[in-house]
């Protein structure tokens, strides 16, 4: 794993998916197999695979107080292309610095913030969150610990995500599950919705069958879950019908677990 720090020349950049997003680190070490995040590396041309650098924007922090100030108000949202829970934030906390900026400033009051992990290290913030208009997210696309750690190598496993939702609700804190991405054959969206239901509301999020992002996990899916990939192949071949299939199961879940869908995300 390379890990690096650089010097970024803006925290806050304003975002089509919300109004702002930062991300403390470029790349991420959760490397999960479906991430199509990676897009990053032939923006910025870097070498490395996917889930083997970390550039650690070490002045991030630093240019937020200004940001804060001249903004427009709006929603932040915490990350798009690293998780900030990620285990170097153990060492860096530019995270917790940046929560600590945006819990400390005159101007806090002029945002929303929105936080996506699959990391207990969030647990660590719980004190500055309480203090923030936040609410906080985990994604999950299976219960099963040994189908987790093989999509998802270093992500906390999916118990140990619902414990820090639970841990976060009884701190005060507003809390979402993020089912993503549903993973044809493998993802058992009503085990999730059951699990969830604790939670305001969830998002949901089909598989992302681009051909940048397959390259990479169809290989995977063949040689890890042979047996599923003729639902994968579904999926990709299919779309529209797939989406309706899905569509269909997540309403009728939702009404069933009263647990609100807020989007299906489609891509
Ligand atoms: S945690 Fe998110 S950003 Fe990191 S590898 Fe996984 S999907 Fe990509």
């Amino acid at each position: 794993m390379k890990i690096k720090e650089i010097q970024c020349k803006s925290c806050m950049t304003i975002s089509k998916l919300t109004d702002y997003v930062i991300n403390p680190y470029t790349g991420c070490q959760h490397g999960c197999k479906y991430c199509y995040a990676d897009f990053i590396r032939r923006f910025q041309k870097i070498p490395d695979a996917w889930g083997e650098f970390v550039f650690a924007k070490v002045n991030c922090p630093d240019l937020l107080p200004k940001e804060l100030e001249k903004k427009k108000p709006g929603n932040i949202w915490l990350a798009s292309v690293c998780d900030c829970y990620m285990p170097v934030e153990a060492k860096y906390k530019l995270t917790r610095k940046v929560l600590e900026i945006i819990s400390e400033s005159d101007f806090k009051d002029k945002f929303t913030i929105e936080i996506l992990t699959k990391s207990a290290l969030i647990k660590r913030d719980f004190d500055l969150l309480k203090k923030l208009n936040v609410e906080v997210g985990c994604s999950l696309n299976t219960l099963d610990e040994n189908v987790a750690r093989k999509i998802e190598p270093l992500a906390s496993s999916p118990r140990e995500r619902i414990k820090v939702l639970k841990e976060a609700k009884e701190n005060g804190i507003k809390v979402y599950g993020f089912i993503s991405p549903i993973l044809p054959g493998i993802t058992n969206l009503e085990k999730l919705f059951r699990e969830l239901s604790f939670c305001e509301y969830v998002w949901v999020e089909v598989l992302n069958t681009r051909k940048s992002v397959m390259k990479r996990f169809y290989p995977f899916i063949k040689e890890n879950f042979p047996d599923k990939i003729k639902d994968f192949e579904f999926a990709i071949n299919n779309p529209e019908e797939y989406f309706k299939q899905i569509e269909e199961e997540v309403r009728m879940l939702e009404k069933k677990y009263k647990l609100k869908v807020r989007e299906i995300v489609k891509h």
